[in-house]
Parts: structure tokens; sequence; C-alpha cells
């Protein structure tokens, strides 16, 4: 099999990892885009029901799912909602419609869902399915230079161009349309385990030297994103894209206001999606966004944030404890120490105390001799 790079046409393979399934992942040795070895031509096999395990509507899997949705989910809600809270969106990769569904304002939804159950469930919801793939002619024929809006989170990875999804997208939006997307990223400096030891449905790799490279395949658009770091996991790349320049300084500015490491001097819009990003998806937490907290909980109140915020809360309570824990042994420790200390001082006094004897009586032995 020949190699040509989805991203940059190079034909030369760079550096190649081994997934735990075995199977090879190929990096351009031109802009470091990682593919699988073999792309499968019908990717859809991999998203039966089983896929969101929940599809069969078994209660305990639905609310995890919504749950899972809710939070990382909610700075996309919340980017949108500040850009503009009306206008034609589309969101490719839909689900059962949770994004679409979650936005306040009157927007006209639209959705790209390959699982037929969870396409009609969106559906009922009021979502329009415009296709179950980004490929499907309907989409590049019908809706061109349509969108406000198109979203695209955790879907290019899985399909078979990522280019070619790229360019479907952006020439679906309007003029002055925004995309916004993620997609996983082969980190150069975090631990990638949960791409190339899970995920094997992911045909593509992202690196930020790949992404960088796509984007200049695409000149007309301006693009920025960066690599977002969740606690405990793997990483994400975060970005995105319009033509128009007035609206890419400003959607690149809440893109700012997102990743800044204090909310200080932020608008109470920026200041929820700061800390939807980093709290709330991220589990970045500081002392300044905990005291920001409230400004969040006034904009995007629900059962599931506050149940997304005690799970912080305990885990920081888990480290705190830890932390006590650790505190307390230190000072056990530490009066051990004092007591080896105040052992060995006595001891010292006591070996002194000896000499000083030792040398009285030698003193005396001697004058004695001497006397005789
Ligand atoms: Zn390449």
């Amino acid at each position: 099999m020949h190699f040509k790079c989805n991203v940059c046409t190079a034909l030369d393979v760079g550096r190649t990892l081994t997934r735990g399934d075995g199977r090879n992942v190929l990096f351009c040795e031109n802009c470091d885009m990682g593919v699988i070895e073999l792309i499968p031509e019908d990717t859809s096999v991999f998203y039966e029901d089983t896929y969101y395990g929940a599809a069969n509507a078994d209660e305990m899997g639905y609310h995890d799912y919504e749950f899972t949705a809710d939070h990382s989910l909610l700075w996309v809600k919340l980017m949108l909602e500040t850009i503009s809270p009306t206008g034609r969106i589309l969101d490719i990769g839909c689900a059962n419609g949770h994004l679409l569904r979650s936005l306040n304002g009157t927007y006209e939804r639209f959705g790209i869902e390959v699982n037929a159950a969870a396409a009609e469930v969106a559906r009922k919801r009021g979502v329009a399915i415009i296709a179950s793939d980004v490929f499907d002619p309907a989409v590049s024929n019908r809706t061109h230079g349509s969108f406000d809006f198109i979203t695209s989170i955790a879907t290019f990875e899985h399909v078979n161009d990522f280019r070619g999804a790229f360019d479907v997208s952006l020439k679906s939006l309007q003029h002055d349309g925004v995309l916004i997307f993620e997609v996983p990223l082969m980190s150069y400096t975090r631990d990638n385990k949960d791409w190339l030891e899970s995920s094997y449905e992911h045909v593509y790799y992202p690196t930020v030297k790949g992404m960088e490279t796509l984007f200049k395949e695409f000149p007309d658009y301006q693009f920025t994103g960066f690599e977002s770091a969740i606690a405990g996991y793997s990483s994400t790349y975060i970005g995105v894209a319009a033509r128009d320049p007035q609206v890419f300084s400003r959607v690149a500015q809440l893109f700012q206001a997102m990743t800044k490491p204090s909310p200080a001097g932020l608008s109470d819009a920026e200041i929820s999606i700061n800390l939807a990003y980093n709290v709330v998806h991220s589990f970045n937490v500081t002392a300044d966004r905990i005291l920001a907290l409230p400004t969040l909980i006034k904009q995007a109140n629900s059962f599931n944030l506050m149940k997304r915020l005690t799970q912080l809360w305990h885990a920081d309570r888990v480290v705190a404890e830890s932390a006590g824990t650790a505190l307390e042994s230190a000072q056990w420790h530490a009066q051990q120490a004092k007591n080896w200390q105040g052992e060995w001082d006595r001891l010292h006094h006591d070996t002194e105390e000896l000499k000083a004897t030792n040398a009285a009586m030698y003193k005396q032995l001697q004058a004695l001799s001497e006397g005789n």
C-alpha cells in the first residue's frame, strides 16, 4: 500500500506508533499528521447502538451520556450563545441532539449523525437531521454556504477523509460563519495512552504540526487553536475557523478569554466560558476560579452542573485529606527526630560527664602513684 498524507499529500512515512490493538499509526514525514495504516472504507460499523452505551435507552446509560455531554460541551454552548443568540447551526456528529437542544436562543438546529437510533432521538427533540455522514452529497449540494455556525466535537478523527471533512464544513458556512471543532491530539509533551490504548475506532491522529499544516491548506480562512490538557486524560486540540476578519477576531478573543489563567478582568460571559472550560471540562481548578463560580452558576445552573462541581469538590477533598495525612505523618517524624536529638544530647552529655569523671579519676590515680 502506498502512503499519501491526507493533509499535505507527502508520500513518506516518518515515525510509526503501534496501538494497543496491534494496528500501526503512520505519521507523515513532512507534516506529522497521523493516520491508521489501513483506512476502513466504511467507518459506520463502529457506531452501532452500543457506541453511545445508551441507545437501548437503559436509564443509567442514558443519564451517563447526558451527564458527560453536559460537562464536556458546556464551553461550546456558552461560546455559541455569546457569539450570537440566533442563527442557523449545524452540529456534525450531533448524537442525540444534546448540544443543539441545550442552546438558549432562537437557533435553527441541524444535525449530522451516523447512528440511526441517536439521530431519531435528536429528530424527536426538534433537530433537523440532514445526513448520516458529512460526505453525503446532500451536505455539499444543499447546505453550501448556509450555516452561521458549525460545530464538530470529537467527530473528524472518525471520518475517512480528515481534510475533506474540514473542506465540506468550511464550504457549508456563510461568509461570516464560524467553525468550532475539537479532535484528539497526539501530544508532544503529554501521555497519549487514551488514544493509543483505547478508542480503536479512530482513523486520524492529529498533531499540532499536522493541524497547523492543515490550516495553511485553507488560505481564505483564519484559524486558531490550542492543545487542551484535561487533567488525568490525553490531550485534545480545540480550534476555531472563520473567514470574516471581524468575526474571527471576536471569536479568537473569546478563545483567549477561555484559556486565560485567571478570570480577573473578563466579562461575565467570558468568565462563564473560562470556568466551563477549565473547571467543568478540564478539571483545572484554581482559587480564583472557585471564587468566580457563582457567575457560571447564575448563567448555566443545572442539576448536572451541580453534580459535576460536587465531583470536583470531592476530588479536591480527597487530595486535601491525603495531604492532611501527609502533614500529620511529617509532624510525627519531626517529633521523632526531636526525640532522637534529645536522646543524643542526653547521651552526649552523659559521655562528657563520664569523660570528666574518668579524667578526674586518672588525675587522682596519678597523684596517688606520684605520692608513693
Ligand atoms: Zn503530511
